[in-house]
């Protein structure tokens, strides 16, 4: 750790991935307005330097402090079952592409310029303890003290979740084959009655595109099974033969149905935030966000400290709505692909995705429930409620 940065400090987020350099970024807005209650904050991330490694989605429904990144914007998207297929248009709130790489060079430099905020490379944090009212961090480069502590790091995902696990290439053609407008969300494959299974395509030019398979099931699969599905999509769809990969990428998301007030480590009360810190929205797997708008949140929470509890990650009707589909989607598999297009025919897009992104009114949660098949959800959220 350089030897210039002190090693008390008022927060120390662990983690510099997606999550953490967000709340660190946050922070150091904060400070610029003039909240100094977070005067020394540090980063510690293990990586050397960073590399594009992901490719991050969603609905943009305000300016965040990352636009710069953005690469691609669609105002359509669709999802496709059993040969039906539907469209869905909102020029209002684009469907966005964040460049990961991008991402990391915006937050590194930011965090460059910071008088209060450092992000630590090639530091890994291993365990933290209670220290009267402080918290000790275990580091690869020694030992720190901070007044808070956020924990962003990734841990093992609890047996028996359901996980969203996907594949996916980002692919170059030799002839025009996808539709650079529309973003195909989820085209339904086979499936069974344990595992949900679609493809997503990012048509970011008539010859490229990323193209993923992904399943919600309890067990992964090979990266044989995933390139195998992917080179029969790619062939039936497209009637390719050939295409170069460009790029690859995969994941595996937790879908815990008990969602997380404000996640906290098992082995002391620190902080979490990100992915594995209970910020992915169970149903969807969409993360990013949901991490934005929670780091913001709890940048405003650190800076000020007003109250003693730290902000929720979702409301109530979120995290119920959240538990009772992730009960269907774990218990009627075969109705999934139907369920989700009756999502995208019969709710406006614009209210779908205020569902999707958590800022849902009351009026949207109806228009939810009116458009869902109502016997199997109402079985569903009595097993959610009896199960516990
Ligand atoms: C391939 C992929 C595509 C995705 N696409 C989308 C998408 O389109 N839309 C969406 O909303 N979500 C998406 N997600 C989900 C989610 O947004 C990402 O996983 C996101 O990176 C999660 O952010 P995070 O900060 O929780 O984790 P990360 O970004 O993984 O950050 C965790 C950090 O902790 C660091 N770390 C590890 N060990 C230690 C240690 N001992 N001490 C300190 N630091 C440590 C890691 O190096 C890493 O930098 C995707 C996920 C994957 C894997």
């Amino acid at each position: 750790m350089n030897a210039a940065v002190p090693r008390q400090f008022d927060v120390a987020i662990l983690g510099g991935g997606m999550s953490g350099l967000a709340l660190a970024c946050h922070l150091d807005e904060r400070n610029a307005q003039g909240d100094k209650c977070v005067r020394k904050g540090v980063v510690l991330e293990p990586r050397t330097d960073y590399q594009r490694d992901k490719t991050w989605c969603y609905w943009q429904q305000q300016p965040g402090l990352f636009d710069q990144a953005i690469t691609h914007s669609w105002s359509s998207w669709e999802v496709r079952s059993a040969g039906r297929r539907w469209v869905s248009t909102c020029a209002q709130i684009p469907y966005v592409r964040v460049d990961s790489g991008r991402y990391y060079e915006l937050a590194a430099a930011k965090l460059a310029q910071s008088n209060t905020l450092a992000l630590n490379l090639n530091v890994g944090a291993q365990t933290i303890a209670r220290d009267g009212g402080s918290f000790k961090v275990e580091t690869t480069q020694g030992e720190l003290l901070a007044h808070r502590v956020v924990d962003t790091r990734p841990c093992a995902i609890p047996e028996g979740t359901l996980l969203q696990h996907f594949y996916g290439w980002e692919i170059e053609t030799e002839k025009d084959v996808f539709d650079p407008s529309t973003v195909t969300l989820m085209d339904f494959g086979a499936g069974s009655a344990d595992d949900i299974h679609f493809y997503y395509v990012l048509p970011f030019s008539p010859r490229s595109a990323l193209v993923e398979t992904t399943h919600f099931s309890k067990k992964t699969g090979s990266v044989d099974q995933y390139e195998t599905e992917l080179r029969r999509y790619l062939q039936h769809r497209y009637g390719l033969a050939r295409w170069q990969v460009k790029h690859t990428e995969q994941g595996v998301l937790p879908m815990a149905k008990r969602g997380q007030k404000r996640a906290q480590r098992a082995d002391c009360d620190a902080l979490t935030l990100g992915l594995h810190g209970g910020t992915v929205k169970p149903s969807t797997g969409y993360c990013f966000p949901h991490a934005q708008d929670q780091a913001a949140e709890l940048a405003l929470w650190l800076t000020t400290a007003k109250g003693t509890t730290p902000p929720q990650l979702r409301g109530v009707a979120a995290r119920w709505f959240d538990g009772v589909f992730v009960t269907f989607l774990e218990n009627q598999a075969p109705a999934a692909p139907d369920a989700f297009l009756r999502l995208f025919q019969r709710v406006s897009p614009d209210a779908l995705v205020r569902f999707l992104s958590d800022r849902s009114t009351p009026l949207d949660y109806l228009r939810i429930i009116a458009a869902l098949p109502k016997l199997p959800m109402l079985k569903e959220a009595l097993r959610y409620v009896f199960q516990r």
